[in-house]
């Protein structure tokens, strides 16, 4: 449970997931060392956790209520899963958007807040989070591993599964042809023109970049351990017909080794039915899942569910007054991990943090097709 303290003066830090009182005042730093991080403070409205299309959005809710904000991302990058794990693929269910790529709605997400001015951290991850406020009026500091502190009255968590980290098929030698000629993700295709490419996975990121590579690269081989796949109907029925047609080739099997030099692959050894036996290939993706650490957050004493931060679905505030959970990353009734969900609960958590924000300031529900006043804000009027 996230404890205040009454008065907001008292600083409480929160470590390894336990509060330990350190006894001194927000205020007023007590040894050099704290005065030299009071003194590089970064003061705003809001900290936004995580810089995906739900963190991304959150910026522009809040930004039409005169809310700054600034985003931290463990990445370099801003877009989150879209951006790192499917830039190029087409989304379909983005309203009002028949089709856009997984970059594309990134790119049209940092357009549309660009009147509002955001300030990106990126290659930083929050660690820390120190509270300074009372359940009425909330504050908080929030400290990044890379040393930088902030101070917000809210804190907006949109950091999807936490920090993602693609599972590492069980090879001793994998790690040195990573990033080279093994990847986990596709972020260029053009990488992938004219190469023999063994795919290893039987979920719909095995199947998708198989249709989607077939067409550029000289050969595509799928390779999955049984001959039953967790993918879309018609994406393994679509690849079926390509291997019926010897467009494209199938295995039933496991890695059983890699061959090659600095990193180039040359081949590898698979273990079938049949025995083991070297396949020739210069690119392998292997899609064996993510493992989504949720890191430092599930320190906070916030509360989890299976890794997930509960939140109402009034405004996705989590248990501690002032810390929202928006997107992926947070759990409710009837909850759908997509885009469109994190976009609506922007939208609300952004209504409640301007209460905390501008508590004297009454809010009135305006449209940015009718409201001068928002219209003015985004530069168009
Ligand atoms: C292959 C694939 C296809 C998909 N297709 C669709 C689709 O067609 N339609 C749809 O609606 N959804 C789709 N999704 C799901 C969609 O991508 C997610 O719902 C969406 O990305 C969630 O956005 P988010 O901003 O909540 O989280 P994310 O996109 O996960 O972004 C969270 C960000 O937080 C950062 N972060 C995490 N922890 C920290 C920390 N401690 N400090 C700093 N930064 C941190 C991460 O680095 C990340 O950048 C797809 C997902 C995948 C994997």
């Amino acid at each position: 449970m996230l404890n205040y303290e009454g008065g907001g003066s008292l600083l409480l830090r929160l470590q390894g997931g336990k509060f330990a009182e350190d006894g001194s005042r927000a205020a007023r730093p007590c040894c050099a060392m704290e005065r030299d991080i009071m003194s590089e403070i970064i003061k705003t409205d809001v900290v936004i956790v995580g810089a995906g299309p739900t963190g991304l959005f959150a910026v522009f809710e809040l930004g039409l209520l005169d809310i700054k904000a600034h985003l931290i991302d463990i990445l370099p990058k801003p877009g989150g899963q879209c951006a790192e794990l499917y830039p190029e693929k087409p989304i379909y269910d983005i309203p009002g958007f028949p089709m856009v790529t997984g970059q594309g709605l990134v790119d049209n997400l940092l357009q549309q807040i660009e009147p509002f001015a955001p300030t990106f951290h990126y290659n930083e991850m929050v660690e820390g989070l120190d509270v300074l406020g009372t359940p009425e009026a909330p504050a908080f500091r929030v400290r990044t591993d890379g040393g930088k502190v902030f101070e917000a009255k809210v804190v907006i968590v949109a950091a999807g599964g936490g920090s993602f980290q693609p599972k590492r098929p069980p090879v001793a030698t994998i790690e040195a042809y990573e990033h080279k000629s093994v990847f986990y993700a596709v972020r260029k295709m053009e990488d992938f023109r004219d190469r023999t490419v063994l795919i290893v996975g039987g979920g719909d990121s095995a199947l998708d970049w198989t249709l989607n590579l077939h067409p550029i690269a000289k050969r595509v081989i799928l390779m999955h351990r049984r001959d039953d796949f967790r993918a879309a109907p018609h994406s393994v029925n679509a690849m079926r017909e390509l291997v019926a047609s010897k467009q494209m080739d199938l295995l039933i099997g496991q890695i059983a080794g890699l061959k090659g030099e600095d990193g180039q692959l040359s081949a590898v050894s698979v273990k079938t039915a049949d025995g083991v036996s070297d396949i020739a290939c210069d690119r392998l993706l292997p899609f064996f899942g993510l493992t989504m650490k949720l890191g430092p957050i599930a320190d906070w004493g916030l509360n989890l569910h299976e890794q997930l931060v509960p939140v109402d679905t009034e405004k996705f505030e989590t248990n501690a007054p002032g810390i929202f959970a928006i997107g992926d990353i947070n759990t409710y009734p009837g909850k759908l991990k997509l885009i469109l969900s994190g976009f609506h609960e922007a939208a609300l958590a952004a209504q409640k943090a301007h209460r905390y924000i501008y508590p004297e300031k009454k809010l009135h529900f305006q449209y940015t097709t009718s409201s001068t006043n928002l219209q003015k804000k985004l530069g168009v009027a």
